[in-house]
């Protein structure tokens, strides 16, 4: 049999603050995906993330606190490699926008666009948002003139000789692309907006700033006066992370990838990205799943309104699974998410301790009655299981991980339904037969549930695996 690889990115976060609660909606959505592939349908995966490191904001901080920009660097990325322990995240490559060997693939990617002729100098003025480090036409700027996701900063006007990618080159065969891969971004509605977007003119981007100005970037090949502009950078982390272009082996095998972002970074994966890699003659990525925001009643999260809900809090409340539970539980992929404490806290006494938790426990309690031992329950247990979670995989490529959650949540109702429908306690002497079919039933729904929800809560779904063997234990999730 043929080992399938799959390979799958998140989008490489800014290091200018702490890791926020989107990204970690993105990056557990990400480790489902991973395990989903790995631990269901038994393929080979790779699974990068990691820190964009360059640019203005990442500059102008450290000048801010007295430090070297990479000791600045050196510190903030503390908080995001934490984020693989306290969500228990799978990924195993990390790729820092400052590594030497991230700088070399970025540089050669430049060269060979620029040897395509896909690279050129002009002057160049602009509305420049910091905060998106993206350049504003008038149509994307609201009616005060401002960039609508930061309405609070000034846009800078930026007025320089720099290098430009040729975009423009790449509308048909972008529009091409897209026909020809039909379930290319997901979901279908932000494929729509990037097919939109694509058919209008596309106006080439710059790639480069003035080193004078802004010194913290990927030093351009062959001109010591310029460096790398964001995008260009960084974008490249998808294959430096497979050592391209000095392993042309590890490329191959695990090129071309999928790509985990929000939505406000659909342009930048799935028309800029793939117009680089045509230029550079590489496959483009295989799919893009758009997220959407996560946001808190209605608003976007900000410090000035005060309904920042950080990853590190979600974690001290409900653990580890429980947040991963809440993350994918709470949302409709493609959807913003509306987190309030209420909301997860209500959910998580719902859904984990009434829910999940009390049905373990309440089946591995009365299964202690059952007449058998161990051995020969795990035996009948081992015998019977027929649970394909191989059809899922539809949902899964679509990005609807939470199908399957809901999918288990609805065998816990069935399960507590028909405890209460048959009482056990009470047959368990007056028809044993009876009472050791069902419980021994019992048992095999609570190891199909365990399957369901392993690529989820993974630490709990050991526990229940423990649970059912040993017909010992309880309080999985302990109620708020
Ligand atoms: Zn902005």
């Amino acid at each position: 049999m043929i080992m399938k690889n799959y390979y799958i990115t998140t989008t490489l976060p800014y290091i200018n603050s702490n890791p926020h609660i989107g990204f970690a909606s993105e990056i557990i959505r990400a480790d489902v995906l991973a395990r989903f592939h790995r631990d269901i349908l038994g393929e080979k995966v790779f699974f990068n993330t990691g820190t964009d490191e360059h640019g203005q904001k990442i500059y102008d901080q450290a000048k801010e606190q007295k430090i070297s920009t990479q000791e600045f660097c050196d510190l903030q990325v503390q908080a995001f490699k934490k984020l693989k322990e306290s969500l228990n995240l799978s990924f195993n490559s990390f790729v820092r926008t400052t590594n030497e060997k991230h700088i070399k693939s970025a540089q050669e990617f430049w060269k060979i666009c620029e040897k395509k002729g896909d690279i050129y100098k002009a002057k160049y003025k602009t509305k420049y948002c910091v905060g998106c480090e993206l350049e504003k036409t008038d149509s994307e700027l609201n009616d005060e003139g401002r960039c609508p996701l930061h309405p609070n900063k000034d846009l800078q006007i930026v007025e320089e000789e720099n290098y430009f990618f040729k975009f423009s080159n790449y509308q048909q065969a972008l529009l091409d692309f897209y026909k020809d891969n039909s379930d290319f971004v997901q979901p279908n509605k932000r494929f729509n907006e990037i097919k939109k977007f694509v058919e209008q003119d596309l106006k080439d981007f710059s790639i480069s700033r003035l080193k004078t100005k802004m010194p913290w970037g990927v030093p351009v090949p062959g001109d010591e006066n310029q460096v790398m502009y964001v995008w260009f950078d960084a974008l490249v982390n998808y294959i430096s992370a497979l050592e391209w272009p000095d392993n042309q082996v590890k490329f191959d095998k695990w090129w071309p990838g999928v790509q985990v972002a929000g939505k406000d970074n659909l342009r930048q994966q799935s028309a800029m990205w793939q117009a680089m890699l045509m230029s550079a003659g590489l496959l483009n990525s295989q799919k893009i799943y758009i997220n959407g925001f996560v946001i808190s009643n209605g608003q976007k999260m900000s410090k000035s309104l005060g309904n920042v809900i950080a990853p590190a809090e979600m974690v001290d409340r409900f653990g580890t699974d429980g947040t991963r539970y809440l993350l994918m539980a709470l949302s409709n992929f493609g959807e913003d998410v509306d987190l309030t404490w209420e909301r997860m806290i209500e959910r998580y006494n719902n859904d984990l301790a009434n829910g999940l938790g009390n049905v373990f426990s309440r089946v591995i309690k009365l299964s202690q009655k059952i007449e058998l031992s161990d051995k020969e329950i795990v035996e009948y247990i081992d015998k019977n299981f027929d649970l394909k979670l191989e059809k899922y995989q539809a949902d899964f490529e679509q990005g609807r991980v939470e199908k399957l959650l809901q999918e288990a949540q609805k065998k816990v109702s069935e399960v507590d339904k028909r405890i209460e429908e048959i009482k056990p306690w009470e047959i368990s002497k007056s028809e044993p037969e009876k009472f050791q079919i069902e419980m021994l039933n019992f048992l095999l729904k609570l190891k199909e549930i365990k399957e369901m929800v392993k690529i989820f809560i993974p630490e709990t779904a050991d526990k229940m695996e423990v649970m059912i063997e040993t017909r010992d234990g309880e309080g999985l999730f302990p109620r708020i």
